[in-house]
């Protein structure tokens, strides 16, 4: 089997927009970091991508929300039209200098795996996995579906059978959207319960949708328990050609913003399972408000990938560079010690509470 392939892009390792907006956490650059300090990481797996020309988003996107996308950023402001409309220079989809080609850079990335791929592989890109994206609307801080995008080139390239898997605390609604009614795209999103957006409550298997919500706390135990009982078997039954994970890192106890409870142990066990079960992986980011969790977690995955075990890495506490990164962006606190001296959670685990098995046995028969 070919080696993994790493790919990364310059433009999320540049300073210069430290606000305390999350788009601006250093999360991506730090995971790269990790990663690129691992004894045995070889440069020549990874590979550097550039933006797409904005023709190419228009596979998913509509040409007036993109011209609008490229204005805004060009001008640096929007009118009270295009923010109600396309949901441009909102709260969540501020408009700050190179925040637009930061996207199409992703979709550059997306294109990249897709063409990778086309003979078999695996692909870890720890960045974009904007999946809350529509055609014509910016949404939850992303501005381009990067997933879409890709998964649209993999079916382009000759792949009929896909499976996206949404391991995000919230819900894929973007990309389950644009495959929803494409039974040859099958879509599993496990996600926190009545979280924005409000979607993702039901599943529909006759078009391969299947959704899974999930409550505060959601532990290790019970993530494998879903794993085993229901996201396995039925990706295994599908038979997929390509399996895309949006590995966003925001379900881990970690994370500033949302209440589930998994270690980065679950993320790892779940990718390493899924892997074998198609003959192309690509992995991608997503979101995580907490950038040492989110780096650590993705640095892990990439040894998961590598068939190597992140609890055997050495520890980032002696890595200043890497520390000092994230240490000065604004609401960044200083990492407890556990942080630093492991790629690997403690496990944690407690009893699957009914209402799991209910919803995992719901999905599984369904
Ligand atoms: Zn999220």
């Amino acid at each position: 089997m070919t080696k993994p392939i790493l790919l990364s892009s310059e433009i999320y390792g540049r300073t210069g927009q430290a606000t305390a907006h999350p788009l601006a956490w250093p999360k991506t650059a730090t995971a790269l970091d990790i990663i690129q300090r691992l004894e045995w990481f070889d440069g020549s797996c990874q590979i550097e991508c550039t933006k797409v020309h904005p023709r190419r988003l228009r596979s998913f996107h509509d040409q007036a929300y993109i011209d609008a996308a490229y204005t805004a950023e060009a001008e640096q402001c929007v009118s009270p039209l295009t923010r109600q409309k396309y949901g441009l220079g909102t709260g969540d989809n501020p408009i700050f200098p190179s925040i637009i080609e930061r996207a199409a850079t992703a979709c550059g990335v997306a294109l990249k795996a897709a063409e990778l791929l086309t003979d078999g592989g695996i692909v870890h890109s720890p960045l974009g996995g904007a999946h809350h994206v529509h055609p014509a609307r910016a949404a939850g801080f992303g501005y381009f579906n990067d997933l879409a995008i890709g998964i649209l080139a993999m079916q382009d390239s000759g792949l009929r059978r896909i499976a996206y898997i949404d391991l995000d605390a919230h819900h894929g609604d973007g990309v389950e959207a644009a495959f929803a009614y494409d039974p040859n795209v099958l879509t599993f999103s496990i996600h926190e319960e009545s979280c924005w957006p409000h979607t993702g409550t039901d599943s529909d298997p006759h078009y391969g949708v299947y959704n899974l919500c999930v409550p505060e706390g959601f532990s290790d135990s019970e993530m494998s328990f879903v794993v085993e009982n229901a996201l396995l078997p039925i990706v295994e039954k599908f038979a997929p050609e390509a399996i895309v994970i949006q590995a966003g890192a925001d379900s881990l106890e970690e994370d500033r913003m949302m209440k589930l409870g998994l270690s980065n142990r679950a993320y790892y066990k779940t990718i390493d399972a899924l892997r074998s079960l198609a003959p192309r992986i690509w992995i991608t980011g997503g979101g995580g408000y907490n950038p040492w969790a989110v780096a650590r977690c993705w640095a892990g995955i990439w040894c998961v990938l590598n068939g190597r075990d992140p609890a055997e890495e050495p520890p980032i506490s002696d890595e200043q560079q890497i520390i000092d990164r994230v240490n000065q962006w604004p609401s960044v606190t200083k990492p407890p010690e556990n942080w630093l001296s492991s790629l690997v959670d403690q496990t944690r685990d407690g009893d699957v509470r009914p209402c799991i098995k209910a919803a995992t046995a719901k999905l599984a028969g369904s």
